[in-house]
C-alpha cells in the first residue's frame, strides 16, 4: 500500500496498472512522459566510483533497467534482468550451473532451448534428461541425486500440453532442486510461475511481451536474491545484453499485454471450436476445450487459455503443406505472439530436425499445424482457414 495525495491508501496497483507503468517515470531531465532510448555505451563520472549508478552500458543502461523492472512486476518478481534473446536468458540460467550437475526437463520443449541443452551445455558437462512432466510420477522419478534444476514449459510447444506447476514445485522443494518455467507461451498475463512455487521464470520477449513481431528480446525473472546476484553476474561476464531501442520496443509492447492477451484468447478460443466442428480436421489441441487432456489444471492455473493452437488435417504431409501455403490472413512464418496470425508445419519447420520415429512417438503428426492466432476480426481468421483447407484438397 502506498499513500494518495490525500493521505488515504490506495489499493495494490493492478496488472494493467503495472503494465503501463511500472519500472517507469517520466524523465527528470524533461519531464518526457515515455522512457527515453538512452544511445549511450558510457557515462561521465564525477570522480573515480562516483557516479549516478551506471558506469558502463553493458554493466547497466537506464532503458534496461526501465524494462527490468516492468517485467519484474509483472511477473511479480523482486528481480529481473533482460537478454538479446530469449536464448541467451535461458544459457544465463544454466550457465548458473556447474559440470556434473543434472536438469531435469519437459520433453518437449522450444527446438532452440533443447539444441542449447544438448548440443552446447551438455559439451561441458551439464547432463539432461526429458520426461513427460505432465505425468507427475515420471517427473518424480527422473530425479537423480545430481539434479539441480527442473525446467518446464506449459503450455508447451506445439502440442499445448500442459503440467502442474504447483506440483511439480513441491516436487522439486522436496528433492532441492530449483524450478524454471518459461512463460514464454502464457505471459505473465495468463500465468505467473512464481506465485505457483517457481524458483525462475524465463521469457522469450520476442513473443507476447514485445507483441507485435518486431524485435528478439530475452528475460529472467526471480524473487531469489542469491540467484538473482548469480544472474547478474553472468549478464555482465557473459554479454548478451540488448539494446537500447530493442528495450524501449519490448517496454512500449508490454503497456498492452493484458489488452492483447484478452483478444488473442477471445479469438483463439473461436477458432479452436471453429476447427473442432470442421469435417476435414481429425484433431484440435488447445486447452481451453473440455476435451483437451491438461484442460482442469489449465483453468486454475492459467486466467485465459492464450492464443496457440495446433491442429491435425485428415489427409497426408502435402495436403497440410498445401493448406497452410493456401492461406491469405494467416502468414506462413515461425515465431508468435504477435498481433498478426501465422501459421506453421512443425513437422517441416520448428520439429523438422527431429527424426519422423522420435516426432511420431511424441504424438507429432505429419498432418499436425500450428496456428498463433492474432488480434485480426475473428470471422476473417475463421473464414481464412475454411478457405485453404478447401483449397488443400486439390492436389
Ligand atoms: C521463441 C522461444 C524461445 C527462444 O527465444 P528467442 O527470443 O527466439 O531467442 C524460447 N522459448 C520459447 C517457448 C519460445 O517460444
Amino acid at each position: 500500500m502506498s499513500p494518495g495525495s490525500d493521505g488515504q491508501k490506495l489499493p495494490e496497483p493492478g496488472f494493467a496498472t503495472l503494465a503501463v507503468h511500472a519500472g517507469q517515470a517520466p524523465d527528470p531531465a524533461t519531464g518526457a512522459i515515455m522512457t527515453p532510448v538512452y544511445l549511450t555505451s558510457t557515462y561521465v563520472q564525477e570522480r573515480p566510483e562516483k557516479h549516478k549508478g551506471f558506469d558502463y552500458a553493458r554493466t547497466a543502461h537506464p532503458t534496461r533497467l526501465a524494462l527490468e523492472r516492468n517485467l519484474a512486476a509483472l511477473e511479480g518478481a523482486a528481480f529481473g534482468l533482460c537478454f538479446s534473446s530469449g536464448m541467451a536468458a535461458t544459457s544465463t540460467v544454466i550457465e548458473a550451473l556447474n559440470p556434473g550437475d543434472h536438469v531435469l526437463c519437459s520433453n518437449d520443449l522450444y527446438g532452440g532451448t533443447y539444441r542449447v541443452f544438448t548440443k552446447v551445455f551438455a559439451r561441458f558437462g551439464v547432463a539432461f534428461s526429458f520426461v513427460d512432466a505432465t505425468d507427475l510420477s515420471a517427473v518424480e522419478a527422473g530425479f537423480t541425486p545430481k539434479t539441480k534444476l527442473v525446467w518446464l514449459e506449459t503450455p508447451s510447444n506445439p502440442l499445448l500440453r500442459i503440467c502442474d506447476i504447483r506440483e511439480i514445485a513441491k516436487l522439486a522443494r522436496r528433492k532441492k532442486a530449483r524450478l524454471c518455467v518459461d512463460n514464454t507461451f502464457a505471459s505473465p498475463a495468463l500465468q505467473q510461475p512464481l506465485s505457483m512455487g517457481a524458483d525462475i521464470v524465463v521469457h522469450s520477449t520476442t513473443k507476447y511481451l514485445g507483441g507485435h513481431s518486431d524485435v528478439v528480446g530475452g528475460a529472467v525473472l526471480t524473487n531469489n536474491q542469491a540467484l538473482h546476484q548469480e544472474y547478474k553476474f553472468l549478464q555482465n561476464a557473459v554479454g548478451a545484453v540488448p539494446g537500447p531501442l530493442d528495450c524501449f520496443l519490448i517496454l512500449r509492447g508490454a503497456k498492452t499485454l493484458p489488452l492483447r492477451m484478452r483478444a488473442h484468447c477471445e479469438n483463439a478460443g473461436i477458432v479452436a471450436k471453429h476447427l473442432l466442428a470442421h469435417p476435414e480436421v481429425a484433431k484440435v489441441h488447445y486447452p481451453g476445450l473440455p476435451t483437451h487432456p491438461g484442460h482442469e489444471i489449465a483453468k486454475w492455473q492459467m486466467s485465459g487459455f492464450g492464443g496457440m493452437i495446433s491442429f491435425e488435417l485428415k489427409g497426408d504431409m502435402e495436403r497440410a503443406k498445401r493448406m497452410i501455403s493456401s492461406c491469405k490472413v494467416f502468414s506462413l512464418a515461425e515465431s508468435l505472439g504477435g498481433v498478426e496470425s501465422l501459421i506453421g508445419h512443425p513437422a517441416s519447420m520448428t520439429h523438422g530436425s527431429i527424426p519422423r520415429e522420435e516426432r511420431l512417438k511424441a504424438g507429432l503428426s505429419d498432418g499436425l499445424i500450428r496456428l498463433s492466432v492474432g488480434i485480426e476480426t475473428v470471422e476473417d481468421l475463421t473464414a481464412d482457414l475454411d478457405s485453404a483447407i478447401t483449397a488443400s484438397l486439390r492436389p
